[in-house]
């Protein structure tokens, strides 16, 4: 039973106090058929609204079944609209983008009921009133009549005990307003009470009781026969919308508008990319700093070139001229210089020339690596080699040949090639290229191919025998004349402590020094330059974003208005609407975040090409790589779509929070 209690509603408008509703008492029993008249503007909708809980009075009380509907919570009276209430209006109300079965079992999503419930009570109900076989039609291609059954199936599912129709019949043509009245009458013999609001008074005639109503009260109330009157009090649905649901629905809805979708989540990926890129450089930076520090015979070393020269650029010492090596010769002499500076362990000679390698009529340029005495032998030089093995000897005449060079021989299998002979000829100076270069030929033994993942395309020699070759080719007469015999001299500090003390020394004495120390120091710089260019790029495009997203999710809330109205009158709750909303933006965050993950390792792998490509060119390999660990890719992935529903929070307040009678209204 519905009792209204001096209820009256008033509207403050900008010409005085609007009286929609003044001092109404009423009595609606259980079964019975009301149909409310009255003029246009006199309130009856206004009733009516009130009466579903869409709308709140200014004053007095509606009690249903004893409760009272003005001190129900806006959450309450949503769940005391899905379980009680079937609404049927003069507009249908249907939402357009999803088919007839998907309206009517979006009532029933909103009480939690699972997939199949959903589709065997909307098929029943469509069943009920002849529109099974429209069941995937869209509203829009139904007639009118077909439309309002749809609404009264919609109403009916979830089996309300009160069903409440404003001028349901006022978009139709007489015949078919009258098949409609002709079922709303059914359900009531059928024991639901309904509550009508209609202009034609022919169809006064079937109720119960007929109410007039003119300026916001009733003015006359006529009893037409006696009720049915029975009481059937139903249990209320525990259940609610479940976070499934919830997530499909903000799924088809973020689909809807695909170019805004997709542009918007662009933003948000151009802001992951950036965090990918700046946190992968600097995870692979630290990986290879890592590597480097295992093998600390690097720590040792301070890397020799002729001049002094400008360390503050990259500080890496490949920058060797001629003018500077005849200023600051590196020979022997030199090298037992720097041999007596204390704390020094050793010194040794890098060969400056370049070659060709020949074999088997093929041939391929040579470069020689960095090479060393193999009491310091690096770690990290002899794990490079993937088919053969290391030298045994700094005197042998043997040679380990990056993966390309074998590939030119013409060996795709590359073990195939180990203990055949290569030519070293035609060779260059490399520091120098007018100077006097004889030419010699030099047979080394393959003894070892690197890894084809590898990208150095310098070879290895042994040490010494890279300095013998080195001598012959370039000063056999004149070595004691020839004062720039060296590319480079390494010198090996006993103490890796006392490396920047000897280095110090060594510029001293007007040579050029860097170390290890350098170079991480540079890279270092390099890395906090581009964290702190990324993490700009970073933040601005995720700002941007986020107001993209906003935006977006303003647009979807205008041009859902009516949407989110039909669904609060069928019973979703504003934290319902809200999640809905929510989720659709985290839906714009989980796309963005998945493809500024993709989107930023391409970028890294590039950065990572062009700049090894660049390093190799100048003597050093590898420095800079970038390591992606899944888990940055999962928590890109998971900040995106917190940005987003960061973002996405105050508009789906905003819709949830819409008032559903205004909301109803919208066009
Ligand atoms: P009916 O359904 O009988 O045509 P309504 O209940 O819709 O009438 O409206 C009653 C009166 O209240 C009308 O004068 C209408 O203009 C006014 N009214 C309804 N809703 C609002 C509102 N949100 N703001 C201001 N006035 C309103
Ligand atoms: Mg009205």
């Amino acid at each position: 039973m519905i009792e209204f209690k001096s209820v009256s509603k008033i509207y403050k408008l900008e010409d005085g106090d609007l009286s929609a509703l003044e001092n109404i008492n009423l009595k609606i029993n259980d079964g019975e058929f009301v149909v409310i008249l009255g003029r246009s503007g006199s309130g009856k909708s206004t009733l009516l609204n009130i009466l579903s809980g869409m709308d709140r009075p200014s004053s007095g009380d509606i009690f249903f079944n004893g409760k009272n509907l003005v001190k129900m919570k806006s959450d309450e009276l949503a769940l005391y609209r899905r379980d009680n209430i079937g609404m049927v209006f003069q507009k249908f109300n249907l939402i357009n983008s999803l088919n007839i079965r998907e309206n009517i079992a979006l009532v029933l999503k909103f009480s939690g009921a699972s997939k199949a419930d959903q589709k065997k009570a909307a098929d029943k109900t469509l069943d009920g009133v002849g529109l099974l076989q429209r069941a995937k039609s869209v509203p829009a291609k139904l007639s009118g009549g077909q439309q309002q059954r749809a609404a009264i199936a919609r109403a009916l599912v979830n089996d309300p005990e009160i069903i409440v129709c404003d001028e349901p019949t006022g978009s139709l043509d007489s015949r078919t307003g009258g098949e409609i009245i002709e079922m709303i009458k059914e359900l009531n013999r059928r024991g639901k009470t309904v509550v009508m609001v209609t202009h034609n008074k022919d169809y006064a005639s079937c109720a119960d009781r007929v109410i007039e109503m003119s300026d916001g009260k009733i003015t006359s109330e006529k009893k037409l026969k006696e009720s049915a009157n029975k009481n059937t009090e139903k249990q209320s649905i525990k259940k609610r919308l479940s976070f499934l649901s919830a997530l499909s629905i903000g799924l088809k809805n973020s689909m809807r508008r695909k170019l805004r979708f997709f542009l918007t989540s662009f933003g948000i990926a151009i802001g992951a990319a950036a965090i990918i890129v700046l946190v992968s450089f600097g995870a692979g930076l630290q990986k290879t700093n890592d590597d480097l520090m295992k093998d600390f015979s690097q720590l040792e070393e301070i890397f020799v070139t002729g001049a002094n020269y400008d360390s503050a650029g990259m500080g890496i010492a490949t920058v060797n001229t001629i003018d500077k090596l005849k200023e600051k010769p590196l020979n022997d002499k030199t090298m037992d210089q720097f041999k007596k500076i204390p704390g020094v362990k050793d010194a040794y000679a890098q060969a400056r020339f370049s070659a060709e390698a020949a074999f088997n009529g093929k041939t391929a340029q040579f470069y020689a690596s960095k090479s060393s005495p193999l009491e310091y032998a690096q770690k990290s030089a002899m794990e490079r080699i993937k088919y053969g093995n290391f030298f045994t000897s700094d005197e042998e005449n043997s040679i380990i040949i990056p993966y390309e060079m074998a590939k030119i021989f013409g060996y795709s299998e590359a073990d195939k090639i180990i203990g055949q002979e290569a030519v070293l000829k035609n060779f260059n100076d490399l520091i120098n290229p007018d100077s006097k270069v004889e030419q010699k030929e030099f047979k080394l033994k393959i003894i070892g191919v690197m890894d084809e993942k590898d990208k150095m395309i310098g070879a290895m020699i042994p040490y010494k025998t890279g300095i013998r070759i080195n001598n012959e080719i370039l000063a056999k007469e004149a070595a004691k004349d020839d004062p720039e015999l060296y590319g480079s001299i390494v010198v090996r500090s006993a103490d890796p402590k006392k490396v920047s003390e000897i280095k110090a020394k060594i510029i001293e004495m007007g040579y050029g020094a860097t170390s290890f120390e350098d170079m991480a120091k540079s890279f270092g710089e390099i890395f906090s330059i581009m964290q702190i260019i990324l993490g700009v790029i970073g933040s601005v495009a995720l700002a941007v974003a986020s107001l993209g997203v906003i935006n977006t999710m303003l647009m979807a809330i205008l041009e859902r208005t009516k949407e989110i109205g039909i669904m609060k009158a069928i019973g979703a709750r504003n934290k319902d609407v809200r999640r809905i909303f929510l989720f659709e933006s985290a839906y714009i965050g989980l796309f963005g975040g998945i493809a500024g993950v993709i989107f930023g390792i391409i970028v890294s792998k590039i950065i990572e090409m062009i700049v090894s490509f660049y390093l190799q060119n100048s003597g050093e390999a590898d420095f800079l790589s970038f390591y992606v660990p899944p888990y940055l890719m999962l928590f890109v992935v998971l900040f995106s779509m917190g940005v987003s529903m960061a973002a996405g929070y105050i508009p789906s307040r905003r819709a949830s929070r819409l008032d559903p009678v205004i909301a109803l209204r919208d066009e």
